[in-house]
Order: C-alpha cells, then structure tokens, then sequence
C-alpha cells in the first residue's frame, strides 16, 4: 500500500513523472535549467506571501518547489533524504541569534553557511 508520508514513495512518483516525459532524454535534467525553474517556482511562492494569496495558493506553489528539489536529487544523483537528516543534524547543535528583532539559526562561526 502506498505510503503518503514516505520520502521513497515520494521520490518514486518524481522518478516516474521523470520517466513519462523522458526528462533525461530531453534535458529536463540539465541542472542550470533545473534552477531557473526553481527560481521560477520561488517567485510564485513569493508572489503568494507578497500578494496575500490562499493558503492552498501557497501550499500549490511549495509543491511545485518540493517536486523540482527532488527531481533535482535525481537529476543530480544525490540522496537528498540522507541529506536533510544531516542538515537536521548540524542545525539541531547549532546556536540561534536575534538579528534586528528576527531569530536566525546559522553557522555564525563557521565559514560557510
Ligand atoms: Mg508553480
């Protein structure tokens, strides 16, 4: 039975749209491409918080962003799941700040953020 909460299942749907549409064969794989519409995705999901649009707007558009980040681990070829639970894990030791009234979790003293 499918599982709606499993990354896997989640994945294989992405790898399976990938496939209907032959994605690798037409360069819908190609990583620069892949960031423009990821940066097109997160204009829409701006426009949704800047222009007080719905909620299931902006829930729309944050899919649209999840699909390409994990189509984008395919097109890659990393284990993004892998590597959210190592981010989870570095942002669970890490500090938090109050920047200009915002808290802000980061790698302060680290070089790269
Ligand atoms: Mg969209």
């Amino acid at each position: 039975m499918k599982n709606n909460d499993s990354y896997a299942e989640m994945l294989q749907a992405v790898q399976d749209f990938h496939d209907k549409h032959e994605f690798e064969k037409y360069v819908g794989e190609d990583m620069v491409y892949r960031v423009a519409l990821m940066a097109e995705e997160l204009g829409e999901i701006s426009a949704c918080v800047s222009k007080g649009k719905t909620i299931d707007q902006l829930s729309e558009e944050c899919a649209d962003l999840l699909i390409l980040l994990l189509g984008s681990a395919i097109a890659a070829k990393f284990d993004l799941n892998e590597a959210f639970w190592k981010k989870m894990q570095e942002l669970s030791v890490r500090s938090s700040k109050m920047i200009k009234g915002r808290i802000r979790v980061s790698g302060f003293e680290e070089s790269h953020e």
